[in-house]
């Protein structure tokens, strides 16, 4: 689709040209199957290597053997808490957030009915996790500890090293779901206390279908997937080669430019969101600003659905996401918002903004243009939001005077 303006890179990214072309050849003339004996596939066996390698770099991995390829976050999150279950079947309780993705909090709400027990950690309004909460969760029954290091709804960051060295004080397993992290915060796994940490291909400009759980050397972790051998009887099933080549493209790039590429983001960023907070008065930014990702602006807009304002960004070419879950086509509340308590009149008016290196100042410009239009027109539109604004006349009416043209 040319011509879209894309502000959704938490759902997902564009892959780099640098990547694409990089797996092109396993698709075509090196398809051969690296558990083969002979040569055509064992060549293959060490460019997956290699990308083992690349990745490791990227999350400071001390050893590439700690790198296991998966197919996506969500089987790295499945992985790595189912595993730890069956490796200590005696133990019963787990530990987590509110605020995590549906791969963690709907595998622990599953659990839950199954019979562990979960304790379910809550953030305060700026989305952050209250420590001794976390410390006081901790038993000699808990099995692990689930968190992830940055939201993919509002982007607020958790202090993991903290939360690692509190973990580990009391021994027990640490899980990290650094989906939204990789490629946007400097990984240090051999430094911090982390067990296992997830990752996902296609956030960072590498493809679809493609993940790595890091296993740290003398974890015990009974795979997910029993089969064949590969991965080191970790993870059965032949790899998707074209896929983990270009994962450790992806991850490469990462590692030399992600900082670069944080720092221009963090300057788009802030520029969208000083002049959104400037020209619509009735929206407030979810998650304060200096525990966020560089790339994410999650804003609401008072008494307004969030799904409203997509489909008016949409019809100029802008993708955006509100982060909440639709089910049969209602739109229910973010989780994660709730957790941090956001008023019911917030709650549904709520927009996320996820930047990429791609994003460009032009992009931003039009988005702080267009913007500010649809929620005067949308507001006009909601009897509550009449409601809420009848204590500003004057500046309602200048703000409902305005009319907006689409795209085309
Ligand atoms: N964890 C987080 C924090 C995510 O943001 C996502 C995807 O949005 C996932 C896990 C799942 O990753 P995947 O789409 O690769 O299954």
């Amino acid at each position: 689709m040319a011509g879209e303006i894309y502000f959704d890179n938490n759902a997902t990214t564009r892959i780099l040209p640098e990547v694409f072309e990089a797996m092109q050849p396993y698709f075509t003339e090196r398809y051969g199957n690296p558990s083969s004996i002979h040569r055509f596939g064992s060549q293959v066996g060490q460019v997956i290597n290699e990308a083992r390698a690349q990745v490791a770099a990227l999350i400071g991995a001390a050893d590439p053997v700690e790198v296991v390829f998966t197919s996506c976050g969500t089987e790295g999150d499945n992985a790595a808490v189912r595993g730890l279950l069956e490796a200590q079947p005696e133990k019963r309780h787990i530990v987590t957030t509110r605020v995590e993705h549906p791969a963690i909090l709907g595998l622990c709400q599953h659990l839950e009915k199954r019979g562990y027990r979960v304790t379910w950690l809550g953030v305060d309004q700026s989305g952050m996790l209250d420590l001794d909460e976390l410390r006081g969760a901790l038993t000699d029954d808990t099995a692990l500890v689930s968190i992830m290091y940055a939201n993919n709804e509002t982007g607020v960051i958790f202090p993991i090293d903290q939360i690692a060295a509190i973990v580990k004080a009391r021994g027990i397993p640490f899980h990290v779901d650094a989906v939204q992290a990789a490629g946007k915060l400097p990984l240090q796994v051999r430094r911090l206390a982390i067990d296992l940490l997830t990752i996902s291909a296609h956030k960072f400009h590498g493809p679809k279908g493609v993940g790595a759980l890091y296993v740290r050397r003398g974890v015990i972790l009974p795979p997910l997937l029993i089969g064949g051998h590969q991965e080191r009887n970790r993870r059965a099933g032949t790899e998707n080669v074209a896929g983990i080549v270009g994962m450790g493209k992806a991850a490469e790039i990462a590692s030399s430019r992600g900082a670069d590429d944080a720092a221009r983001m963090g300057q788009l960023r802030d520029q969208l969101e000083e002049s959104l907070l400037r020209s619509c008065p009735d929206c407030r930014i979810n998650g304060r600003r200096e525990h966020r990702l560089a790339n994410t602006i999650n804003v609401s807009f008072k008494f307004l659905e969030g799904e409203s304002i997509l489909v008016l960004l949409d019809q100029f070419g802008i993708c955006a996401s509100t982060g909440s879950a639709c089910t049969a086509g209602s739109a229910e509340p973010s989780h994660v918002l709730r957790a941090m308590g956001v008023p019911g009149e917030w709650l549904q008016g709520a927009v996320r903004f996820s930047l990429s290196r791609f994003t460009t100042e032009e992009e931003v410009r039009l988005v702080n243009e267009k913007l500010p239009l649809i929620v005067q027109r949308l507001q006009g539109l909601s009897a509550l939001g009449k409601l809420g604004r009848q204590e500003r006349p004057e500046e309602n009416r200048a703000r409902t005077a305005n009319n907006i043209g689409t795209r085309g």
